[in-house]
């Protein structure tokens, strides 16, 4: 009764959340996979969602061929490949068609023309050409036309020496900040994100066209599944459609047009400077939104895993249990013992990316997070569980059963009651944990509390203040946690004394 009640909970938990969750196909609703890290292309807005000229241009374009569309935020290099395995149905994201990528994705008719830029130390009067970065130390953002035009190969004709060093970022605002903290030379990046990550920066940076006779001008397309000439040519007819009726013309005015950029105030003295960059970074450039809804996604999949982990642990301790009240080994105890020891023998970062790559194929993100902590809690809280049962003295079992009670009623009654007690403290350090722990879900494209942090990173260039931020916020929800459950435990210990 009591498992079949659990699994109830279970499947229960999972439609709710499945209601709930994003990047679900429908009928009419194409999911486009994007990379929101490549300003005004794409980037996350002051209310946490994704924007940007590919954004609205995708919209427009989905609006003419009578489809919504759903975006999915993943990393750069992880487009293509989802593309081909069908996790999204195309991908936009200023992405530059080009020969290599021809062979794994088909594209759309261009939509924009660029070219390729090299940001600098403003102070650097050394290099003046692309040639010039041979031998030099470059960042790139990961798999990016960039990152091609960097890398010494031999298909490489301008950047030769092999002594050239690449450091490859997952995003472009990381590439310019390694420039900014000193550790490379230059950026090689696209031309508009290019100006925008310098105009961020007030004066410190400084931008190099390169010359397109060394490197062509590059065509921008929407990238879908190899073969999928259907949907190729509805975006075609989209994009057409919204060149002729003007849409997008206003696209560019409105998002290549001269923005208003919020500007720090700067003083001398560090505590000011603090002050004014925490000003900046929460309060005027809106960051304190973005860390709210962080913090809502946290404390909602920390939630969930724990109700999760707690129901598949209680199961788990009581299929291992049987191992102890029959004297030896059973199936069930065999079974349990194996689920625990791969889930804790494996780093909970793989089995977050397998049950979402493999299991959830890329959709449902916050699903496969509460289903992975869940089942990776359940794992320990297993142990926890079955440690505190068998340290409740054997007498009270046998009392039970004396007064006539099942096995299944002393363990509810009896037993279980008095192990809660025992193994509350070892239960609270592996909330703490799981709480902490889940803020992995970034690599899944969840905007948790660790990832608003890391937005605002690359919103502002500003790295001590988010992060002090985001530590002090965890540091809270922990300390506030371990002193909901001293208070629990006290309450219980309470009725040991009456
Ligand atoms: N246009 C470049 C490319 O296609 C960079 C795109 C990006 O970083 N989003 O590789």
């Amino acid at each position: 009764m009591k498992k079949r009640k659990i699994f109830a909970l279970l499947l229960c938990m999972l439609c709710v959340m499945n209601l709930t969750s994003c990047g679900k196909k429908s009928e009419n609703t194409i999911v486009v996979g994007t990379n929101a890290e490549f300003p005004p292309f794409e980037y996350i807005d002051n209310n946490g969602d994704i924007a940007g000229f590919d954004v609205a241009l995708m919209k427009a374009v989905g609006e003419e061929m009578g489809y919504k569309v759903k975006f999915s935020n993943m990393e750069f290099k992880s487009l293509l490949g989802a593309i081909s395995t069908g996790g999204i149905d195309a991908a936009i994201a200023g992405m530059t068609i080009t020969e290599d990528r021809l062979k794994s994705v088909d594209f759309s008719d261009p939509y924009f023309s660029a070219n390729q830029c090299i940001i600098l130390q403003s102070g650097n009067e050394e290099i003046k050409t692309l040639e010039d970065l041979n031998g030099k130390k470059i960042s790139v953002q990961e798999g990016t036309t960039g990152d091609i035009m960097a890398t010494p190969d031999e298909e490489n004709e301008i950047i030769t020496d092999k002594s050239t060093v690449v450091k490859r970022f997952k995003k472009g605002t990381d590439a310019v900040l390694e420039l900014k903290n000193g550790g490379v030379d230059a950026v090689i990046i696209d031309s508009s994100p290019a100006q925008k990550f310098v105009a961020a920066n007030g004066d410190t940076l400084k931008l190099i066209e390169i010359d397109p006779e060394t490197a062509e001008p590059e065509d921008y397309g929407i990238a879908v599944a190899k073969g999928n000439e259907e949907m190729v040519l509805m975006l075609n007819e989209g994009l057409a459609k919204i060149k002729e009726n003007g849409v997008y013309d206003e696209l560019i005015e409105q998002y290549f047009g001269d923005a208003e950029i919020v500007t720090k105030e700067t003083s001398d003295n560090w505590f000011v400077q603090q002050y004014y960059t925490f000003k900046y970074v929460f309060i005027e450039t809106e960051g304190y939104r973005m860390l709210l809804d962080g913090l809502l996604v946290t404390l909602k999949i920390s939630l969930l895993s724990v109700l999760f982990g707690v129901a598949l642990g209680m199961l788990l301790a009581l299929m291992k249990l049987t191992e102890t009240r029959k004297k030896h080994k059973t199936f069930w105890s065999v079974l349990a013992g194996i689920y625990i020891d791969i889930v804790r023998g494996t780093p909970v970062v793989v089995q977050l990316l397998i049950m979402y790559m493999v299991v959830f194929k890329s959709q449902a993100p916050m699903v496969a997070a509460v289903v992975t902590f869940g089942m990776n809690s359940g794992a320990y809280v297993a142990e926890i569980i079955r440690a505190g049962i068998l340290a409740v003295d054997n007498g009270q079992m046998e009392g039970g059963r004396s007064l006539g009670l099942t096995y299944g009623q002393t363990m509810r009654y009896i037993i279980i009651p008095q192990a809660v007690k025992n193994i509350l403290p070892a239960l609270c350090n592996e909330f703490i944990a799981l709480i902490k722990e889940t803020s992995i879900v970034g690599y899944v494209a969840i905007q948790d509390l660790t990832k608003a942090s890391d937005f605002l990173i690359s919103r502002t260039y500003e790295t001590f203040m988010p992060l002090i931020v985001l530590a002090v916020i965890y540091y809270i929800i922990v300390k506030g946690l371990s002193k909901l459950f001293s208070a629990f435990e006290r309450r219980l210990r309470k009725s040991d004394i009456r």
